[in-house]
């Protein structure tokens, strides 16, 4: 259970001066037991035993080494065993402040994680060490040099500022500024002008003393963006997954000091240990690399969240497509909504046209592009304009689809596409990856009899070499995850992209955004159905939010750009909405799909995955766990089904689904030794 602890307290208690400390230990050995206990000596040659606080760095000894920890607690309970004194203080002042050991036990237990996993993510490596050196001095003179910068980075601000705000734009900053609202949803779309709403909010907390954070998609911050920032405010810090321990650590010092008064990052920079944090910005808030895929499996949001709790600071969420839970919270009063529905340049939204490829079929051609599509790319390549073609590869998930009517098939009972399978499971059928039902391949339409009933798939490699073959003159380039997988390749595609050293470029969900080339006049999305098929229930809002962003890449600025979308489902709601750009039209529509599924945000989810080289045992850990959690709480919603990508290198995956208003809950109640096999994912973005 998560305990507050209240520093002063424990220390004000005058007679009794703690004796113990509960240490968690940089070493493996604290993922299997949470803390240590070491008795804190009463007098010492080097350091003063009475500077020893919850979240200082401390050095103690263990088996035959000394070790790095941290003090999570500090009590007079003496242990039935022997303790060892602590040896040592890593720093004078507290390796972690108060808010970051609240968040940090908040996180471990939220999240069903190890806090050893949870407080690493907080002290970076070369900060959680025995260091030869001597520490840094003096906080006073820190804090001293920090004001000094704050108000030189202030003053360089008026300066770079070149814009006068637009009516919405003030009327939000002013908004965010006077009423200050602990939460706040921009919804602006793609070029109204969100980030020079982030860069007078930053100023202005700034000059007040308070440090700011700017969450970016790891894909979002390139060094366009910081540059942006960095002509107000000179002195910010950049923390992205690519830095490196020594660059790291420094850093840390400058923003725990104080010096530091803007960080951007992405999902990792929450963990910054920041001295007075004013405001939490979170642009393009509905991306999902904000959930971390592994343990600890945290979303951004919801630790942004916490941190409003715990430090009092702001938080804005940005977004031209907001998650739907957030925009329900904002709907719901929870967060202040504001909306920008123009963009600054004026210039209109592109348009969007929707082919419907059956009609393709009927008239006989059976390629990968429509006519329309074809047409326009050859008018833009004459013309050297640049095109960008997308294809949806998140699961390469085969759904069965009828090519004359568009029929899909889905799970009688959860309404989600079924996906095809050849060989995984031995014959070739049909698999429902939420609930576990399985069903026969058809040979035939159920609605129009037809028998050009598929397995919808498309690949990039494919499309490239089909592109080539129609322009043997175009230089086409592919963006994926084989060819991006590089550092600084997606900077040098961006730059080739600006250079027009590329006409065509072909991509799948990494090229949606980040990309800001006024070459790029026409976006196809090819088969948009292989992205609506993927059998979860945030495929839909996925779809729709992806087909905006990249509608959004064509035309930015200063001619109105043209998207095709090509698709047997022209009536879906992510396409029909997407192609007016009507995003309250979407949410109306999910948000009473949701509520009648009972998916969130009406409910939550916990994910838990099991592994195993051998498919029966796989699928026995599975239906056990499930059944055992049916007989604790027989009101659950729970189900237990073959993961979608869960049979690659030999091994099998099956996941555990609960559904319901506190999974949390049914967690805590359920033996430990239960859950021992199973990878636990709390609120996942897939449940399948
Ligand atoms: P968003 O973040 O909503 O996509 P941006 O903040 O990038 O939009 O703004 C779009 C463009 O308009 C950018 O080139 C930006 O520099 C410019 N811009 C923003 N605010 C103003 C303003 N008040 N006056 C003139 N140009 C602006
Ligand atoms: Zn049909
Ligand atoms: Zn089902």
């Amino acid at each position: 259970m998560f305990t507050t602890f209240v520093k002063g307290f424990i220390l004000s208690s005058q007679f009794s001066p703690p004796m113990y400390a509960e240490i968690l230990l940089n070493h493996p050995y604290a993922r299997k037991q949470e803390t240590f206990t070491y008795s804190i000596p009463d007098t010492f040659d080097d350091f003063d035993p009475s500077k020893i606080e919850i979240g200082s760095g401390v050095i103690v000894p263990f088996q035959k080494k000394s070790l790095p920890g941290i003090v999570l607690s500090l009590h007079n309970k003496k242990p039935t065993f022997p303790t060892k004194d602590i040896a040592g203080l890593l720093s004078t002042s507290p390796l972690l402040q108060d808010w970051q050991i609240n968040l940090a036990n908040w996180i471990s237990d939220y999240y069903f994680c190890s806090k050893f996993d949870v407080f690493r993510m907080f002290a970076p490596k070369n900060i959680f060490k025995i260091q030869k050196r001597k520490p840094k001095e003096n906080a006073t003179n820190a804090t001293d040099a920090t004001n000094k910068k704050l108000i030189h980075s202030s003053g360089k601000t008026a300066r770079a500022d070149a814009y006068i705000l637009n009516d919405d734009q003030e009327k939000i900053v002013n908004s965010i500024l006077k009423d200050k609202p602990p939460f706040s949803l921009i919804h602006g779309i793609t070029g109204s002008g969100k980030t020079e709403i982030y860069k007078q909010l930053i100023k202005n907390f700034v000059q007040a003393g308070k440090q700011c954070l700017l969450l970016v998609p790891e894909i979002s911050l390139t060094p366009q963006l910081v540059n942006y920032f960095k002509s107000a405010f000179p002195t910010l810090a950049v923390i992205n997954s690519r830095i490196g321990d020594k660059k790291r650590a420094e850093i840390w010092h400058e923003i725990q000091s104080g010096e530091v008064p803007l960080v951007i990052g992405s999902r990792s920079a929450l963990f910054s240990p920041f001295k007075d944090l004013g405001l939490i910005i979170m642009d393009e808030e509905h991306e999902w690399s904000y959930k971390q895929d592994q343990s600890p499996r945290y979303h951004a949001r919801e630790i942004a969240k916490k941190m409003q709790e715990l430090t009092g600071a702001q938080v804005v969420f940005g977004s031209a497509t907001p998650s739907i839970e957030t925009m329900k919270s904002a709907l719901d009063g929870t967060y202040r909504l504001f909306t920008m529905k123009n963009r600054i340049s004026g210039v209109a939204l592109p348009k969007v046209e929707v082919v419907d490829m059956r009609e393709e079929i009927k008239g006989g051609n059976y390629s990968i592009w429509s006519t329309l599509l074809e047409q326009k790319m050859r008018e833009k390549l004459s013309r050297h304009e640049q095109i960008i073609l997308f294809l949806n590869r998140r699961g390469s998930a085969s759904s069965t689809v009828c090519r004359d009517c568009g029929f899909t098939l889905t799970c009688r009972d959860c309404e989600l596409p079924l996906t095809y399978h050849s060989r995984n499971f031995g014959s070739p059928l049909l698999i429902c990856h939420h609930c576990g039902l399985v069903a026969p391949i058809l040979d035939s339409c159920p609605k129009c009899k037809s028998v050009r009933i598929k397995h919808l798939g498309l690949g990039t490699e494919k499309v490239e070499t089909e592109a080539q073959k129609l322009f043997p003159t175009a230089k086409i380039a592919r963006a994926d995850k084989d060819t991006m997988s590089r550092t600084g390749s997606f900077e040098n595609l961006h730059t080739a992209l600006q250079n027009k050293e590329i006409d065509v470029l072909i991509g799948t969900q990494m090229i949606g955004k980040g990309f800001d080339i006024p070459g790029v006049t026409l976006v196809g999305v090819l088969m948009a159905d292989m992205g609506l098929h993927v059998p979860d229930f945030r495929t839909g809002e996925h779809m729709f939010q992806l087909l905006t962003q990249v509608a959004g890449r064509a035309g930015r600025r200063d001619q109105v750009g043209e998207v095709i979308i090509q698709t047997y489902n022209p009536d879906h709601p992510s396409i029909l909405f997407s192609r007016t750009h009507d995003y309250d039209g979407f949410y109306a529509e999910e948000i009473s799909a949701r509520a009648e599924l009972f998916f969130p945000p009406f409910s939550r989810m916990a994910k838990l995955t099991t592994v195993s080289p051998d498919a029966k045992t796989c699928q026995k850990n599975a239906n056990t766990l499930k059944d055992e959690i049916k007989k604790l709480n027989p009101t659950c919603r729970i189900f237990a089904a073959p993961a979608l990508f869960g049979h690659i290198g030999g091994k099998y995956e099956w996941n555990v689904l609960i559904q319901d208003e506190d999974p949390n809950q049914i967690l805590k109640s359920l033996p430990a030794e239960l859950l021992k096999n199973f990878k636990i994912d709390v609120d996942p973005m897939v449940s399948i």
